[in-house]
């Protein structure tokens, strides 16, 4: 069930004392909005009390990549995406301002150009 990645020496939560516990990957469903996704978890497998138990870090992780996986099932944009097209966007409106500008300039200079002429 458990993929080690590495043997540790560490106090179990779950028992309270320095334990010989197993870090490890292992594959979960996740229910995300009712959906299942299945993701690889990070886990730690205490061989003494025989029980599995989760880092918050790695709990965190994985709940994000489970969103992820969400998103990417239903079509929906990842964050760093909507940060590009934001980007994108901030951009154009720069250029248009720019634009807006340059056409406010030239039409100044018409209006001077023309009551020049009426004077
Ligand atoms: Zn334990």
């Amino acid at each position: 069930m458990i993929k080690e990645i590495s043997k540790i020496k560490k106090e179990c939560p779950v028992c309270e004392i320095e334990r010989d516990l197993i870090y490890g990957e292992m594959n979960e469903v996740l229910k995300v909005r009712g959906e299942d996704i299945e993701v690889t978890s990070r886990v730690h497998y205490c061989t003494e009390g025989k029980h599995y138990f989760y880092d918050v870090e790695d709990e965190e992780e994985k709940f994000q990549i489970a969103y992820r996986e969400y998103r990417k099932h239903k079509g929906f944009l990842q964050p760093e995406e909507i940060k590009k097209i934001r980007e994108e966007e901030d951009a154009e409106l720069e250029s248009w301002d720019n634009e807006i500008s340059k056409l406010k300039e030239k039409i100044e200079k018409i209006d001077d150009d023309l009551f020049s002429r009426v004077e």
